[in-house]
C-alpha cells in the first residue's frame, strides 16, 4: 500500500478580501499584498513533489466536496446557510480574517472533502496513510465562527463523518501548527473519544485561547491538551515537546487513528510565527507520529495541511514530512538548511524551553 495524496487545483483558487498582510486596507494601509494565506505555499509544495518525482510514488487523488450533512455535523445550519448565501452573492466575510469570493463555499467544502476522503481511505485500508493538501485550512474554525483564514473545520468534519459511518474508534489529533487549534478544541471539547493535542507559540493567534489549563469539559475533561511554547523554540525544543508531552499522551490514550493538523508556520522563515524549526524538525515530528501510529493504530495516520506562510520554505518542510510519511528515499534537500542550522537557539535557551515544557507536562499530568 502507498501513501494517498489528496489535492485539487480548485483549492488554490480560493481568495477574496482586500488585505495588506493581516490588515484590512484603507486609511493609512496601502492596498495590495493580500493575506499571507496565499495559494502559493501549497501549490509550490505540490510542484516540488512533482519536480523531485515523489509525487509519482504517491496515490494522487481528488475527492468530492463534503456534503451538507457532513458539514452540519460540526457547523450549525444557520452558519452554513449564511456562508452559502454570501458565497453565491459574490463573496464576503463572516468572521475574522476569513474573506472568500464567489464559490468560496464550494471550495471550502472541497477542502473539507479532501480531508474527509483522506481519513476514509486510510480507515478503509485503501492507503497506508494519507496527506490532504487542504485549502482553506480548518483548525481555527469554530462551529459558528470562521476565523484565522479557516472557513470550515476540515478535521472535525472528517472525524465526524468517519464516526457517523461507524469506521472510527478513539482518535487523536496532534496539531503542530504554530497557532493554537482553537476550532478543533471547540469541536471536540466534551468528547472523550477524541484526544486533541495542540503545540503552539504562547500568546500568538488567537490571543485568548490555548492555555495549559484548558483541558476539555464534561465527559471530555482531560482529553484536550494545550502546550504553549515560548517564542524562539527550534528543533531541540520541539523534539523535547514530543518526548515529554505528545508521545506520552498518545501512548496513554491509545488511539486507533492519528490525525495531524499539519501546519508549517513554526518554520524559522514564517512571517506569522516566531519559532526556528527547520525541514528536519517536520521530518522528525512526522517520524515520531508515524512510529506511534505503527505501535498503536496499525499505521493509520492522516496529515491534513493547515498553516504555513513562507512560500519558499513550506515546500521543503512539506516535502520532508511527505518523504517520511511515504517512506521514500527521494529527497528535496532544503537550500536553507545550513543557514537555519546556524540560527538554532543557544543551548541555554534550549534548557529554558525544556524546563518550560517539563513544567507544563507536570501540569498536564504527564
Ligand atoms: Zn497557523
Amino acid at each position: 500500500m502507498t501513501t494517498a495524496f489528496f489535492t485539487d487545483e480548485r483549492c488554490f483558487w480560493h481568495g477574496g478580501g482586500n488585505y495588506a498582510f493581516t490588515l484590512p486596507t484603507g486609511g493609512l494601509v496601502q492596498p495590495g499584498g493580500g493575506l499571507p494565506e496565499s495559494p502559493e505555499t501549497k501549490r509550490r509544495l505540490r510542484n516540488l513533489l512533482e519536480v523531485t518525482g515523489l509525487l509519482r510514488d504517491l496515490d494522487v487523488r481528488s475527492a468530492p466536496e463534503a456534503s451538507w450533512e457532513e458539514m452540519s455535523r460540526v457547523h450549525p445550519e444557520s452558519y452554513l446557510r449564511a456562508f452559502k448565501a454570501a458565497s453565491d452573492a459574490g463573496g464576503g466575510e463572516l468572521g475574522l480574517r476569513t474573506p472568500f469570493g464567489r464559490g468560496g463555499f464550494e471550495i471550502a467544502a472541497l477542502s473539507a472533502g479532501l480531508a474527509t476522503a483522506a481519513l476514509r481511505a486510510v480507515l478503509a485500508g485503501e492507503a497506508a496513510n494519507a496527506y490532504a493538501l487542504s485549502r482553506p485550512p480548518g483548525h481555527h474554525c469554530l462551529p459558528d465562527f470562521p476565523n484565522g483564514f479557516c472557513l470550515l473545520n476540515n478535521i472535525g468534519i472528517a472525524i465526524r463523518a468517519a464516526r457517523a459511518e461507524g469506521r472510527i474508534g478513539p482518535v487523536a489529533v496532534v496539531d503542530w501548527d504554530v497557532h493554537h487549534g482553537n476550532g478543533t478544541e471547540a469541536v471536540f471539547w466534551d468528547d472523550p473519544e477524541v484526544l486533541t493535542i495542540s503545540l503552539h507559540q504562547d500568546r500568538n493567534y488567537p490571543l485568548d485561547t490555548g492555555a495549559v489549563e484548558a483541558r476539555g469539559g464534561g465527559l471530555g475533561e482531560g482529553y484536550n491538551l494545550n502546550l504553549p511554547l515560548p517564542p524562539g523554540c527550534g528543533h531541540v525544543a520541539y523534539l523535547h515537546a514530543f518526548d515529554r508531552v505528545v508521545l506520552p499522551a498518545l501512548y496513554r490514550f491509545r488511539p486507533e487513528t492519528i490525525v495531524v493538523a499539519c501546519g508549517y508556520d513554526a518554520s524559522a522563515l514564517d512571517p506569522l510565527g516566531r519559532m526556528l524549526c527547520t525541514a528536519e524538525t517536520f521530518r522528525a515530528m512526522t517520524q515520531a507520529v508515524k512510529q506511534a501510529a505503527a505501535d498503536l493504530c496499525g499505521g493509520r495516520l492522516v496529515l491534513v495541511h493547515e498553516g504555513g506562510y513562507s512560500e519558499v520554505h513550506v515546500p521543503f518542510c512539506g516535502h520532508a514530512a511527505i518523504e517520511e510519511l511515504a517512506g521514500s528515499a527521494i529527497r528535496a534537500p532544503d537550500p536553507l538548511a545550513t543557514t537555519l542550522e546556524k540560527r538554532q537557539p543557544a543551548a541555554s535557551f534550549d534548557r529554558f524551553a525544556q524546563a518550560w515544557i517539563d513544567e507544563a507536562a507536570v501540569a498536564l499530568g504527564l
